[in-house]
């Protein structure tokens, strides 16, 4: 009896220290999701493109200011979670608020960002934002998904690894541009940036309160010009709340939470000093950015062709269609064609290798047949609407295949697929894709795109 009643309020001390401590620290978990490339690949491919990108951007070039933000960014990123990356940090002599990370740990800073901060707790928001990033590995994850959009057999035969990161960052494409897949995250992977970015402040001995501050400075300043910063979320004001409870679950700002330092009034004072950018029609349509673009409808396609020639075949397509990759997985599509780093509008060329019986032998048919099921595997709700039907490419039999499947645009998209068997035992298939209530208007450039095909 004596012992239960002193037991009884060290029980509750107990509980109670547990309440406190699940209250003071609920941070959201965060992981980076599903990737096709090694931590490792992230930094080759990082320092790949970052060439590119300091060939296309003038990089502030200022010992003093470069040393200051690359120390801040190394003392963020000690605090972040996750595999370590050789982070570099560099100024970009733009005016623009921006900034933006390549995979591994390749950061820029715009001077705009920073002369628009008002203490360094701000500048450092956006650069763990940025961090965020790189940790949750956004770029590699959405060109893993992109890889797999376009040469969606590929991954069955263990493609990456045989191919250089260098050879799957043309195939796809991908490189420092605008609309650049490494650059161009979906709403969520930014909300998960966001809610990482306050956890490194907040880890880092910042008060992450000058997360939101910025926010709300940003928006005060840019009152219906939105910053870039901001143009890929329509609603600040959400991101502002949820950086806000992230605070709460974190249990407010860490004691003795600083939120400046000398040094960064010496750097915005430096920056006051120097020329003007001169670049500034660089913020205009051919540099990257943190954002994404709208998912406008593509104009439509042109009646001139560009032409297409590679190893296997030559073919004709609209000379406002661009052209990712090649060989093994080329897509045609005109600009905004690519929503969610999937095809939405455009057509797509690839190789596949049927399964044959001991005889040696395979029937077109059911090579498609093949062909098809392993699309559907990937794509469940994907529905055949008419197969088997005979056409020519090329003077060869080729088989038609109608499929509906759900479209990135929104709605269903039809699928037209194409299917030649080669001499050489390989079936080269073509799908047209577009949303189906848009298709009669992309069905004659399809069809355009199949008359002109050569096979070498
Ligand atoms: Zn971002």
């Amino acid at each position: 009896m004596r012992s239960k009643t002193a037991r009884t309020p060290m029980i509750v001390a107990l509980i109670l220290a547990l309440v406190v401590a699940a209250y003071a620290d609920s941070r959201t978990q965060l992981k980076p999701g599903w990737n096709l490339f090694s931590p490792q690949q992230d930094v080759e491919m990082g320092r790949e493109v970052s060439k590119q990108a300091e060939s296309q951007l003038s990089i502030l070039n200022d010992r003093q200011a470069t040393a200051y933000i690359d120390s801040l960014g190394r003392s963020l990123a000690a605090h972040a979670p996750g595999e370590k990356y050789p982070y570099q940090f560099k100024i970009v002599n733009d005016k623009a608020i921006n900034a933006f990370a390549l995979p591994g740990g390749f950061v820029y800073i715009n001077r705009g960002a920073i002369e628009a901060a008002d203490n360094e707790g701000q500048i450092a928001g956006v650069m763990a934002h940025e961090i965020g990033h790189v940790v949750l590995r956004h770029g590699t994850n959405q060109t893993s998904k992109a890889y797999i959009a376009q040469a969606p057999l590929a991954i069955l035969g263990g493609v990456l690894g045989s191919n250089s990161v260098g050879s799957v960052l043309a195939q796809l494409g991908v490189g420092f541009a605008t609309n650049s897949l490494l650059l161009k995250y979906s709403r969520d992977a930014e909300r998960q940036a966001d809610l990482m970015g306050t956890q490194i402040l907040h880890d880092s001995g910042y008060d992450p309160r000058a997360m939101v501050d910025f926010f709300e400075k940003i928006q005060a300043e840019s009152k219906g010009r939105a910053s870039e910063f901001f143009s890929d979320h329509p609603n600040p004001e959400n991101r502002i709340g949820y950086v806000q409870q992230e605070i709460v679950k974190l249990g407010g700002a860490p004691q003795s939470a600083r939120n400046d330092s000398p040094g960064f009034h010496d750097l915005k004072s430096r920056l006051t000093g120097m020329a003007a950018p001169t670049t500034r029609s660089a913020s205009g349509s051919n540099r990257p950015s943190d954002t994404r673009n709208g998912n406008g409808r593509p104009s439509a396609p042109s009646s001139r062709t560009a032409v297409y020639s590679g190893q296997d075949m030559q073919l004709k397509y609209p000379d406002n269609w661009r052209q990712y990759g090649e060989g093994s997985a080329l897509t045609l599509a005109p600009d905004g064609g690519i929503v969610n780093n999937s095809l939405a509008y455009g057509m797509m060329v690839s190789p596949f290798e049927p399964h044959y019986d001991r005889s040696g032998q395979i029937s077109l048919e059911e090579a498609t047949d093949q062909l098809i099921d392993n699309m559907r595997r990937s794509n469940p709700n994907m529905r055949i609407t008419r197969s088997h039907e005979s056409i020519r490419v090329n003077g060869q039999s080729a088989l038609s295949t109608e499929l509906s499947n759900e479209s990135p645009a929104g709605g269903r998209e039809t699928d037209w697929v194409v299917t030649v068997l080669r001499p050489d035992g390989t079936l080269y298939y073509f799908v047209g894709v577009a949303p189906s209530n848009e298709f009669s208007r992309y069905n004659t450039t399809f069809e355009d795109i199949l008359d002109s095909v050569r096979f070498r």
